[in-house]
Order: structure tokens, then C-alpha cells, then sequence
């Protein structure tokens, strides 16, 4: 099967599953790359449609939030739209696949994501969300999580494609009358303290460090492999592109749908 695959990238995948197949612990990041062959677009790629005359990072921030809630509100509808019929990807699968095999040989994958999406869920992995969660709200000011049935995404997305389940109409809480947002971490803002306790606890606890389809650029996240280096681990990146993480010890470069699914069938057969 490898032989399918440039021999270079066969090779390196055969290097990566030998140091795979001993220890103990392994971290895994993944960012949206993982998720792009899922449908859903990264933040590098350029958006489509009415959005594409703004910036991702100009909209998922606090202050535009404040500025424009409508807009912002508006946009997340839309990226809701967008994923809500997404299904995760032979790497989403492989990962989870990986998992279950790794609990039955004495290894521990600890999975954290900086994706919204629940496409790793979908797969039947766990993972832990650095950045929050698309199909949550809660209250822009007093915090409260904000459930409506009537907009209840999980529950309505395999069924139904209708529109109206994504309006742009903003909500208000019914505790304080402030406006209601996604549960998400946007840029500038802090990182939910369990999910980051449990990363770095994860990342500097591994024998092995594999990030995923990130593109190492969004602190404190992409210092986890430094982290993770910096207690003796080896690194492994998974990403077509290269990118500013200069302590890699195999590059995997290419898609990593087809990547993890060569990987992992190697780590059983080695
Ligand atoms: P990013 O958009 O900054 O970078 C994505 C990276 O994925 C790039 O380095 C790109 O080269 C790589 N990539 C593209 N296609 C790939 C593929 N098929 N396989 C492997 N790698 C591939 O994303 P980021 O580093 O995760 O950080 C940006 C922020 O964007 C995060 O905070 C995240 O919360 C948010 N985000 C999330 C989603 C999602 O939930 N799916 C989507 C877009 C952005
Ligand atoms: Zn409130």
C-alpha cells in the first residue's frame, strides 16, 4: 500500500511508525487542516461568497463582536452552514482508529484540538477543544450557556438542511439581555483553563508529539510542541505546507487524509 505513495514520503512514514510503535504517550495536535478535506476551509484559504471581502481574524475577535454583533453573529451562521453536513475524513477515522488499537497495547494517545468543529467526535475519538465548540453558545456577558431547542445544531444537523435552522437574527440572554455568541475562543481571548491544563500536562508528559494540519502561527497552542521538545519528546508534523515549527524531526508533508490512514496501518504491521 505504501508503494502507492513518492518514496520519500513512504520512507518517512515508515520512520515515523517505528518511533511510534514503543512509547508510551503520545500527544496529538490537530488544527483546521485536518478538518480541509472534510469541506471546511482553514482560515488561510480565502473565503468565498459574501464573506470574501473579510478576514477571519477580523471577525472571530472580541471587538468585533462589540463593534458589530449582527456581523459577527451573521458570519458564525454562515460557517454553521457551511459545516453542518460535514463528515470527518480518513484521517479523522484512522486517528479514532488509532486510538482504540493503542488502548489495547498499553499506549495512551491524548488527542487536543484547536478545531471547532466535532468532526473527531463524529469519528468516535475524544478530544479536547482548546478553542470551544461551533454548535455552543452562551452569553457574550454573564457566560451562561444558551441552549434553544429550536437552533439545537447536533441534534438537527443529519436531518435537515434547512436555512432557517441558521438565522441571522441575534439572541439575547434571558438572564442579563446582553447578546448571545458561539462558545468560542476567539483571538485575544484566553483559553478555557481545564483544556489548556490538560494540553500542556499532555504535552509535556509525551515520549512522542504529533501535530496535525496546524499552521504552528496561534500561541499558546503552537507552543506545545516547544513544550513538548523541551521534556525530551520527538516531533512530527503532518502538513502539506511547510510552516514555522523549525523543531520537527519527520515531516510527513502531504494531505493528511492520506497520511494517517498509511500511518497507522504501519504502526500495526510494525
Ligand atoms: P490554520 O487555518 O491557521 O492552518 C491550517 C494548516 O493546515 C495550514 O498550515 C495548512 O498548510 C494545513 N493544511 C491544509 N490542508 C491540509 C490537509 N489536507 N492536511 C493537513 N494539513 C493541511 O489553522 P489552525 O492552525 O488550526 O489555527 C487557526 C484557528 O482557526 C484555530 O484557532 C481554529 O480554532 C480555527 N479554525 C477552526 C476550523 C475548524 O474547526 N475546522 C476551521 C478554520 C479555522
Ligand atoms: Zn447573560
Amino acid at each position: 500500500m505504501l508503494q502507492e505513495l513518492p518514496q520519500a514520503l513512504a520512507a518517512n512514514i515508515q520512520s515515523a511508525a517505528r518511533l511510534l510503535t514503543a512509547p508510551a504517550r503520545i500527544c496529538i495536535l490537530t488544527g483546521a487542516g485536518i478538518s480541509a478535506e472534510s469541506g471546511i476551509p482553514t482560515f488561510r484559504d480565502k473565503q468565498t461568497g459574501l464573506w470574501e471581502q473579510y478576514r477571519a481574524e477580523d471577525l472571530a475577535n472580541p471587538a468585533a463582536f462589540a463593534r458589530d454583533p449582527q456581523l459577527v453573529w451573521s458570519w458564525y451562521q454562515w460557517r454553521r452552514q457551511l459545516v453542518h453536513n460535514k463528515q470527518p475524513n480518513p484521517a479523522h477515522l484512522a486517528l479514532a482508529d488509532w486510538q482504540d488499537y493503542a488502548a489495547q497495547h498499553n499506549q495512551s494517545i491524548s488527542l487536543i484540538t484547536q478545531n471547532v468543529d466535532d468532526l473527531h467526535e463524529q469519528a468516535g475519538s475524544t478530544a479536547a477543544h482548546l478553542h470551544g465548540h461551533l454548535w455552543r453558545n452562551r452569553c457574550s456577558h454573564c457566560g451562561i450557556s444558551y441552549e434553544d431547542k429550536s437552533r439545537d445544531f447536533n441534534a438537527d444537523k443529519d436531518v435537515s438542511e434547512d436555512d432557517s435552522n441558521f438565522s441571522t437574527d441575534l439572541i439575547t440572554c434571558q438572564h442579563c439581555d446582553n447578546y448571545i455568541r458561539p462558545d468560542i475562543v476567539w483571538f485575544g481571548e484566553a483559553l478555557p483553563t481545564g483544556a489548556w491544563q490538560h494540553a500542556e500536562d499532555a504535552a509535556a508528559n509525551c515520549d512522542v508529539f504529533i501535530s496535525i494540519g496546524t499552521s504552528s502561527l496561534v500561541y499558546p497552542a503552537a507552543g506545545l510542541a516547544q513544550l513538548a521538545q523541551q521534556n525530551g519528546a520527538k516531533i512530527i508534523e503532518i502538513n502539506p505546507n511547510p510552516t514555522p515549527n523549525t523543531i520537527v524531526d519527520i515531516t510527513l508533508a502531504d494531505k493528511a487524509g492520506v497520511v494517517m490512514p498509511h500511518l497507522v496501518q504501519q504502526i500495526k504491521e510494525t
